[in-house]
């Protein structure tokens, strides 16, 4: 059966078709990866692309360790769309398929959900699904599984990689700075350990620095003393930022959660404000501060 699907669809025998198939399989090569890392590096920083790669590597040593135990030849080809003596390796099941549905499955389940963005995802996958069925390199159920276990590997790792990094990463830490600079170079290393999501409350007296440790994210930060809320877009995604000093009314605040981005909070305590993560800047002296980041 596998066969006879391997066959019908190899006697569509058209120069165009076996072009389109070869161009799609070229797509799933290893240098795929590469593109696809500096993509997910580009639109979500360092840590989506380390993730990113060590699925896939995870997901790799398995599928490798699986051809070796089922150890399935490939199927024979037909009318010379491949050059049967040029196959080796196994069949089941296959890795140009996981090449392109790990990074795909991985845009869907770590990236803002568009449409027009799945969509295509989702035809490539499907197109180099096809293509190594065509060019007579794997069956039907080779492919399926290749897709439903980059799913299950994009799923099941991804969580994985999630909570070892959210131990390493996010750890209680006390830091101490000298000067402004420092206090932003500290809290834009302490960005990267953010998510979606969070709401960071910061504490600590007026001049601690608060103010200063925002500015380290989002640039031109500013006290939103008076206006109560500032927006910035970062490169650490949408940035929300209270200053909570001069509330008189907690109404003010039913729309201050922002699932989409980070939250940053000054004087949570006014408006009795349960952040994810706490920030206590204490004023040393002029110019030393002590900063308590508590997960
Ligand atoms: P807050 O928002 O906590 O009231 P600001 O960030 O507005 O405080 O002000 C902090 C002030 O302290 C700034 O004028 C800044 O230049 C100064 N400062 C001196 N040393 C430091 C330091 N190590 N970290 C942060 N700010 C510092
Ligand atoms: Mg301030």
């Amino acid at each position: 059966m596998d066969l006879a699907f391997v066959l019908w669809f190899q006697s569509i025998n058209h120069w165009f078709v076996l072009a389109v198939f070869r161009m799609f399989t070229f797509f799933a090569e290893w240098w795929i990866i590469l593109a696809a890392t500096a993509i997910f590096f580009i639109w979500g920083g360092w840590r989506k692309a380390l993730k990113y790669l060590i699925i896939l590597g995870i997901a790799h040593l398995f599928v490798f360790a699986i051809k070796e135990l089922v150890a399935r030849p490939r199927p024979f080809t037909h009318n010379g769309v491949v050059d049967y003596n040029h196959t080796f390796g196994y069949s089941f099941p296959s890795g140009h398929t996981l090449n392109a549905g790990i990074p795909a499955f991985f845009y869907i389940h770590n990236f803002k959900k568009k449409l027009f963005i799945i969509i295509p995802l989702l035809v490539y996958v499907g197109m180099v699904a096809l293509s190594r069925i065509y060019l007579g390199q794997h069956f039907a159920s080779d492919v399926v599984f290749s897709i439903l276990f980059s799913w299950l590997a994009i799923w099941a790792f991804g969580r994985l990689y999630d909570y070892v990094e959210a131990r390493i990463l996010r750890r209680n830490k006390t830091l101490t700075s000298n000067s402004e600079e420092q206090t932003q170079k500290i809290a834009r290393r302490f960005a990267h350990t953010l998510n979606d999501g969070d709401i960071v409350t910061l504490k600590g007296d007026l001049g601690a620095g608060k103010t200063a440790f925002v500015r380290g994210i989002a640039t031109p930060a500013t006290s939103p003393t008076f206006t109560l809320e500032n927006q910035y877009a970062t490169r650490f995604g949408r940035i929300k930022h209270y200053d909570l000093y001069r509330i008189e009314n907690k109404s003010e605040l039913l729309e201050f959660y922002n699932p989409e981005g980070i939250t940053f909070v000054e004087w949570p305590e006014k408006a009795e404000i349960k952040g994810t993560v706490s920030v206590e800047i204490e004023k040393v002296n002029d110019n030393e501060r002590k900063i308590h980041i508590n997960y």
